[in-house]
């Protein structure tokens, strides 16, 4: 908060300074900004901090590309994701991509492609049961009718959002109660079983928030996910546009409305990949981004204010720096202080994910969609099942894609043993495929581990502790540790974090 101040009182600071006269407020010198990483975090705040006329920003990044975890395979002339791969949509604002990322879209000039229909999720036969656990035991009707109440709340939240309605003035979230988790939010508000699944499938892995997590940042995670998962359940216990009470909501009918039929395309994917949306963004934008500079160290400048940002290449000076790496990845630059502890209390809430770019043999044949993407150990199994070994075992094969027509394939898995090699995992993707989707899974051409950014392991905690931390010293941090996983949720993080600190220029 310290440098927010400091940079919008820095015009008029300078004008009451003998000698400065003639600067008039605004005139403030041109705060130097430091990025660190640039991945969806890193590149989104950095765009927005452009779109705000600032001038001198600059990301550092580690690796010689861009885009952070996304990472494309180019085979056989065709194009494969292997991690972030879809522009998730089936928000109940319009159409469903986030504003903010739709307009980064446009600037990139990337083309988006048809991803996935919700429909191919549902495996014929071997459809997983669509009602997480968490929801067992509540009757179907009680059910139905929390989903529709909490997709009511969730269109009003939208609304306030577009409007930029205050929290207390909008009354979704809770300005009133903070603090509250979304467990009690649901409660208070008469939707358990809404903010049960908002729990399960925020990041439509199912792997949301914990149910202790406050509810002003799951809701704002879940806005781009959970009404697609509610219609889903809705449309599982036959409730039809036709069957909503008076009251609902003209953008909950129209999103059940939508999804009435098959071919209701949700979610889509970029035609040339996610890597080169974010390159064509950074040339676009455009995005200053320094590669091959990972940022070894931290340190308060003195006399201050400021930092200076070490790198390999030497120290350099900065009146801001933003850190959007995941937690343990600022760990090794951070200097000691209250900031590093926090930090240092995230953990990994999700296991790894194994992803396999992988050769199929017999697909034809196992009446599986010939393209389209489906979540065979069930979507919405939630984090604690996730993380169960005995449920399912140790290793969860949960995501498969299949982007183009043919024999070639992603397959996720979540990999509770850390010690379990790839090729042990690869067998028990391959065992998984020959019992339960009927076909063989031949080979792999590329893999990766990937590691979810770790989660506030004690949320209120965490929270009453960034509320005084972020910003003071001109020093930020973001992420998923702070919004939630996924490019949307990211984008709208992103944007409330610079609207909030940083005043147009
Ligand atoms: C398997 C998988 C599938 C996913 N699918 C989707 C999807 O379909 N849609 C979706 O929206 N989201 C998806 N997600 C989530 C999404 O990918 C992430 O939420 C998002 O990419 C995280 O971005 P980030 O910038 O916070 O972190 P990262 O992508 O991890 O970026 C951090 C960056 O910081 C850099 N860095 C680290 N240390 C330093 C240092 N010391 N100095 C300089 N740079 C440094 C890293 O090199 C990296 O580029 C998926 C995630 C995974 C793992």
């Amino acid at each position: 908060m310290g440098a927010l101040l400091r940079i919008a009182g820095l015009g008029l600071a300078l004008a009451t300074v003998p000698g400065c006269e003639s600067l008039a407020p605004g005139a403030a010198p041109e705060p130097r900004i430091a990025v660190v990483g640039a991945g969806a975090t890193g590149l989104t705040t950095a765009y927005l901090l452009g779109r705000r006329g600032y001038r001198d920003v600059t990301v550092f990044e580690a690796s010689e590309r861009v885009g952070g975890v996304a990472r494309t395979e180019t085979v056989e002339g065709q194009v494969w994701d292997l991690s972030t791969m879809f522009v998730p949509g089936a928000s109940i604002a319009g159409d469903g991509v986030e504003p903010l990322l739709a307009e980064m879209i446009e600037v990139s000039g990337e083309r988006l492609v048809p991803g996935v229909d919700f429909d191919t999720l549902h495996l014929p036969e071997r459809r997983p049961d669509p009602l997480p656990a968490l929801l067992a035991g509540t009757p179907p009707d009680a059910i139905a009718e929390q989903l529709l109440g909490g997709l009511g709340l969730m269109a009003r939240y939208a609304a306030c959002l577009e409007a930029d309605v205050g929290c207390s003035a909008c009354g979704v979230c809770s300005a009133t109660h903070p603090g509250e988790s979304i467990r009690a939010w649901g409660t208070r508000q008469g939707v358990p079983a809404f903010a049960a699944l908002l729990t399960t499938a925020t990041d439509g892995l199912g792997a949301g928030p914990s149910a202790g997590v406050p509810a002003a940042g799951a809701l704002a995670g879940g806005r781009h996910w959970t009404p697609g998962e509610a219609v889903r359940v809705l449309r599982h216990l036959g409730v039809g546009s036709g069957d909503l009470p008076p009251d609902t909501p003209g953008e909950v009918a129209a999103l059940l409305a939508a999804n009435a039929g098959r071919g209701a395309r949700r979610w889509w994917s970029f035609e040339r990949g996610f890597e080169a949306f974010w390159e064509s963004l950074c040339r676009h934008a455009p995005i200053r981004v320094r590669r091959s500079a990972a940022v070894v160290s931290l340190a308060a400048r003195t006399p201050g204010p400021g930092w200076l940002v070490g790198t390999q290449r030497g120290r350099e000076a900065f009146d801001v720096v933003i850190v959007a790496t995941p937690p343990r990845a600022a760990l090794r630059f951070l200097p000691e202080g209250p900031r590093r502890e926090l930090l240092a209390g995230a953990r990994a809430a999700v296991p790894p994910n194994d992803v396999f770019l992988a050769r199929t043999a017999g697909f034809a044949r196992s009446g599986l969609p010939p393209v389209g993407a489906w979540w065979p150990t069930g979507l919405g199994l939630g984090t604690r099942a996730l993380a169960d070994p005995q449920v399912g075992g140790p290793v969860k094969p949960v995501f498969w894609l299949k982007r183009h027509p043919g024999e070639l394939v992603v397959v996720g898995a979540y990999t509770l043993w850390p010690t379990l090699t790839r090729e042990q995992v690869f067998d028990e993707v391959r065992w998984f495929a020959r019992k339960q989707l009927g076909f063989e899974v031949t080979e792999w051409l590329a893999h990766e581990r990937y590691h979810f950014p770790a989660l506030p392991a004690d949320p209120q905690a965490w929270w009453t502790g960034w509320a005084a931390l972020q910003g003071a010293d001109g020093l930020y941090f973001a992420g998923e540790a702070f919004s939630g996983s996924g490019v949307p949720a990211i984008a709208e993080a992103a944007r409330e974090l610079v609207a909030r600190h940083f005043p147009e220029r």
